[in-house]
């Protein structure tokens, strides 16, 4: 089949041509995002393959759809920044990744709470420059703790085994309970209760229209004082506005974020060398137990090799 690949980095297209060995797609590696000006590049393709960031709205599906385009495969586990609805208007299959590699991000979060919990940030820092003061550096031991878990599905499954290792309490949310988390231990509770005993919470649902901004100004105020916050599902789950008001006040004592609501005008990209645009997020980055990641939590070499080898499999078992 031949397929479009859009938001194309030199890692995508290592992964997905070596995948495709066994497979033969024709492949086009395009480097712009799709939109609807850009969805003129996937001509002659059947299938396009998109990534978190593509926004694909109705005007983009029916360029599309106008092209001969039948197939959208998603190299993703989420798939809020497509109309659906649209999609099947038009005739348009999604498919998507439902499961590559829980482990990368279910680590990455781990590694966001370390990190934050433990200031490593900012002792590299001050080890480089040779400050070796403990001062502004004290942690607290996480054996013992409760975190919150908002989501029990592939990643917030494998986040409970490995909280529950460090022995601490793993409290849940999720309309479905999930009986790997129930079996390890994992208490079940409604949200309010969850916000009310967590000492760490994490995000692990997806985004839908019901929880848009589910961290919001009065979800943050029936949190724990200092609480800490791990989002690497998707940005939009969080409020950043109320959330940058919580952080002045220490309402929240650290966030973590591998994702971000506006992350489209910014992520994957080196901008190192041009003027931020947007306030928000600068204002975001100069609270010091704050550390954001650039939706970096799936990228792991086992990962990617997954996402590839399903991708092109999805794409293959749909043209038949
Ligand atoms: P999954 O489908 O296995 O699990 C999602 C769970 O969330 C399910 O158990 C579901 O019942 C639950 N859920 C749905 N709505 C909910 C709500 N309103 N409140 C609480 N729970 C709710 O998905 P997964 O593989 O564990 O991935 C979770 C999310 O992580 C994805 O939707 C995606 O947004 C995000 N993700 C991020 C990255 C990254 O690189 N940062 C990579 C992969 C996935």
């Amino acid at each position: 089949m031949k397929v479009a690949i859009f938001s194309t980095k030199s890692y995508d297209r290592k992964f997905f041509t070596a995948a495709n060995t066994q497979h033969q797609h024709q492949l086009t590696f395009l480097d712009p995002k799709l939109d609807q000006h850009t969805a003129m590049l996937a001509k002659d393709a059947t299938a396009v393959c998109i990534f978190v960031n593509d926004e694909v709205h109705k005007d983009t599906l029916t360029a599309l759809a106008s092209q001969g385009v039948s197939l959208i495969a998603l190299r993703s586990a989420g798939y809020n920044n497509v109309d659906i609805e649209a999609a099947k208007n038009l005739g348009i299959k999604l498919v998507r990744v439902p499961a590559y590699s829980s482990y990368a991000v279910a680590e990455h979060t781990v590694g966001l709470i370390l990190t934050l919990n433990r200031k490593l940030h900012r002792a590299y820092n001050c080890v480089r420059e040779g400050n070796f003061s403990l001062e502004g550096l004290l942690g607290f031991d996480l054996h013992g703790r409760t975190i919150g878990i908002i989501g029990t599905g592939r990643i917030g499954t494998v986040t409970a085994k490995i909280m529950t290792g460090f022995g601490c309490k793993v409290i849940a949310y999720d309309p479905y309970y999930n009986p790997h988390c129930e079996a390890i231990g994992v208490q079940y509770m409604e949200l309010a209760q969850l916000f009310s005993q967590s000492d760490i919470i994490t995000l692990h649902c997806p985004l839908t229209s019901e929880n848009y901004h589910l961290i919001n100004q009065e979800t943050i105020a029936q949190m724990k004082p200092h609480v800490m916050l791990i989002n690497t599902s998707r940005g939009a789950l969080i409020d950043t506005d109320a959330m940058i008001t919580a952080l002045k006040s220490c309402q929240i004592g650290a966030l973590g974020l591998d994702v971000y609501e506006q992350e489209s005008a910014l992520f994957f990209e080196d901008r190192s060398n041009r003027i931020l645009q947007d306030d928000t997020f600068a204002r975001l980055m100069t609270f010091p137990n704050v550390m954001i990641t650039g939706h970096q939590a799936f990228f792991t070499e086992d990962a990617m090799q997954a996402i590839a080898a399903v991708t092109l499999a999805q794409i293959l078992h749909h043209s038949q």
